[in-house]
């Protein structure tokens, strides 16, 4: 088929909930994608924040087909060797004792939400529902999520959203202080909202987001389904922020590709979902969880975390050299390889156009809002790739200059 036809074919067959671009990729390797008609890209969007290790890493491909020849699926009727080996791993990488393995984000903060109000009732609080979330955050499209969100658009239609929940703009401590009392089960946050423009959070907002929610006993979620799995430059982003928080969620980069969600937890929040009170068919699927442990493998190392700062330094570097000697970015923002560049004022609302003037030049870039261009290559991603996309998009860049 063409791009053509498998667009128009995608059109009348698949619920239209997403605008695709207008190539088709076919196969790729490492940071580069090849589409349907042939053509090469540079991919610094690694499909949203998830390709960790570019496009059918060696390693990755190796457990798959090494899992695949042994056990595909059990359901949690058994439990099995690959969910505990990686439940192992993270547990021993991270603050956490305990891990929920499900299948994807928004399902890993459907967990983690639903664990602090079970946490509080099972303290004997009927009432302690309330959940503090930020304006502009994202944490799924699940009813719970969303309502949760920071997007009112993505709640329309739906009936009432959930109750017990209020949101406060980020970084505004007074505003977080005011919203979280007794009755507050969970703050959430991203430390770098990722859909809602890569904005990252201020220490001093997360140390007050922490000290909140102690006062009051509740949990501190952070949501690093984005930020997770190395992206930001340590395993998780909390690590460099020196704010521990009480319930983690992880997806996207953790899987390398392959669909999986995990909701961290330590201490008392660790115990507070038992037996009968939360589960999912596939979550701790032996073939996900196996390429998953063999992402951790790879990521939680020296040397490619030593890579994610310096490819973050070179991309920072070269899309602030852009802006300044065009106009066309006016901040660059963000942590490791999740990188956002803020549309300059006279091109306010047009990351999209640059998107798609940078794919016609042969680099796939993302957008976070309308006037966010996002970077979040493969963390794996060499300093000729990133170069070689970063030509590119200066040449859409030109392009959009001159339209
Ligand atoms: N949380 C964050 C921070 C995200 O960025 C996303 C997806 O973009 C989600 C949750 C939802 O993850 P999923 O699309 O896997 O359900």
């Amino acid at each position: 088929m063409t791009a053509s036809d498998t667009l128009a074919a995608a059109n009348d067959l698949l619920m239209p909930t997403y605008a695709p671009m207008s190539i088709v990729p076919s196969h790729g390797q490492g940071s580069m994608i090849v589409d349907v008609d042939g053509r090469e890209f540079v991919d610094l969007g690694a499909g949203i924040a998830v390709t960790a290790l570019g496009h059918h890493p060696a390693e990755l491909t190796a457990a798959l087909v090494d899992q695949a020849s042994k056990l595909w699926h059990v359901s949690n009727v058994f439990t099995n060797e690959a969910a505990v080996g990686l439940a192992k791993r993270l547990t021993d990488l991270t603050f956490a004792d305990r891990v929920f393995l499900s299948n994807s984000g928004a399902e890993a903060n459907e967990a983690a939400l639903k664990l602090a109000r079970r946490h509080a009732f099972n303290n004997g609080y009927t009432d302690k529902i309330g959940i503090v979330a930020l304006h502009g955050a994202f944490h799924g499209r699940t009813l719970f999520t969303v309502s949760v969100g920071g997007t009112e658009s993505y709640k329309e239609g739906f009936g009432p959203a959930l109750e017990g929940i209020s949101h406060v703009t980020p970084n505004n401590i007074d505003e977080l202080v005011a919203a979280v009392n007794d009755q507050t089960c969970a703050v959430i946050v991203e430390p770098v909202q990722g859909e809602g423009g890569v904005y990252p959070l201020d220490v001093e907002f997360l140390q007050a987001a922490r000290e909140a929610c102690d006062r009051h006993g509740a949990l501190l979620i952070f949501d690093e389904v984005q930020t997770g799995a190395g992206r930001t430059g340590t395993l998780y982003a909390y690590e460099q922020l020196g704010v521990v928080p009480d319930v983690l969620t992880s997806a996207k980069g953790l899987g390398g590709g392959i669909p999986i969600g995990a909701t961290l937890a330590a201490g008392p929040a660790a115990e507070a979902l038992t037996r009968a009170t939360h589960g999912t068919t596939f979550g701790g699927n032996p073939l996900a969880c196996a390429v998953a442990a063999a992402v951790l493998d790879a990521v939680a190392t020296p040397e490619m975390m030593a890579n994610v700062r310096a490819r973050s330094e070179q991309l920072i570097g070269r899309l602030n050299h852009l802006a300044a000697s065009t106009g066309v970015f006016e901040q660059v923002r963000g942590m490791g390889l999740l990188v956002g560049a803020v549309m300059g004022p006279k091109y306010t609302g047009r990351a999209k156009d640059l998107q798609i003037a940078g794919l016609e030049a042969g680099v796939v870039t993302l957008v976070a809002g309308a006037n966010v261009l996002r970077f979040a290559p493969a963390l794996n991603v060499t300093e000729a790739e990133l170069d070689a996309g970063l030509d590119r998009l200066a040449v859409a860049i030109e392009q959009l200059v001159a339209s």
